[in-house]
């Protein structure tokens, strides 16, 4: 990636922002990558690994609630421990930056909730929350800390599993935020697609409908994608890498833009 290429991406970010405009930011796994979660796909991703996939499954969680909690404490674990990266950290710098006149949402497929950490305020889950729980019998929210778990599964008062609220292979994702994250996608000026193989739908698609509202789309991925050949702006790239400096450039030009 060369440093030229990242300012001659930044003035064309700059040069379509005008008042009002929306930047969307569409993230996937290797955004958080860098803070110790392993990807799905591309090196090193978990789909290698048949325990970590079953734990994915809505059908396992049904079948053997036991099993599927014994495997997803391991994630639990993982989640606990992590930190924002900084990409995160940049996308946090980019809403604060844009704020006064503009309006940054970041949709996310992501479920570690690192972006809220990172401190982003607006953020659409498609995939929904391994930091939020309810009943799956009578879907009363729960907080689970970890010493409130005291066997597997955990259960509610009313003796129904208790499951976190996360979208898993053979569920649909929430009806209300895919709308939010469809109208935003054809409102974006620019839009920004950070750490995603682009393999799950309807997710997948978004760019596609950004790019037929005539947005900006730049992506940022270390390895090549489906989106890869119909952009002008495809970064092989790490997204702590690039987010930064990408973020660091446009600081500048939006401050030449609102002071001219
Ligand atoms: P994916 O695993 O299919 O693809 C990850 C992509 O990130 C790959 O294309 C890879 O090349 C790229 N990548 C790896 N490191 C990167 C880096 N440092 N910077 C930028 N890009 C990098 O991920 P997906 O497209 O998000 O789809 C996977 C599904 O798995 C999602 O539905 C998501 O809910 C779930 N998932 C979530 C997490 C999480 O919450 N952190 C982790 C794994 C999987």
């Amino acid at each position: 990636m060369r440093e030229s290429q990242v300012e001659l991406c930044a003035r064309a970010i700059a040069e379509r922002l005008g008042p009002d405009s929306v930047v969307v930011v569409l993230t996937g796994a290797g955004l958080s990558a860098e803070s110790g979660l392993p990807t799905f796909r591309g090196a090193g991703g978990l789909l290698g690994d048949p325990e970590f996939f079953e734990a994915f499954t809505a059908d396992l969680l049904r079948r053997a609630p036991r099993a599927w909690w014994e495997i997803f404490q391991r994630l639990r674990e993982l989640l606990s421990e992590v930190r924002p990266s900084p990409a995160h950290l940049a996308l946090s710098d980019l809403e604060e930056l844009l704020r006064p006149h503009l309006r940054l949402v970041i949709i996310t497929q992501n479920v570690d909730g690192l972006h809220q950490v990172a401190g982003n305020r607006r953020v659409l889950e498609l995939h929904g929350s391994a930091r939020r729980y309810y009943c799956t019998c009578c879907g009363r929210p729960h907080v689970l800390l970890p010493e409130r778990i005291v066997e597997l599964p955990p259960r509610c008062a009313c003796g129904g599993v208790i499951r976190p609220a996360v979208v898993l292979f053979g569920e649909a994702t929430p009806h209300e935020v895919w709308q939010e994250a469809y109208a935003a996608a054809q409102r974006a000026s620019v839009m920004l697609v950070v750490g995603t193989s682009l393999q799950v739908e309807p997710a997948a698609s978004l760019p596609a409908v950004a790019l037929h509202h005539r947005a900006l789309v730049v992506e940022v991925n270390p390895e090549t994608t489906p989106l890869s050949g119909a952009v002008r702006f495809s970064f092989r790239a790490f997204a702590s890498h690039f987010l930064p400096l990408l973020v660091e450039r446009l600081r500048g030009l939006l401050a030449q833009k609102m002071a001219s």
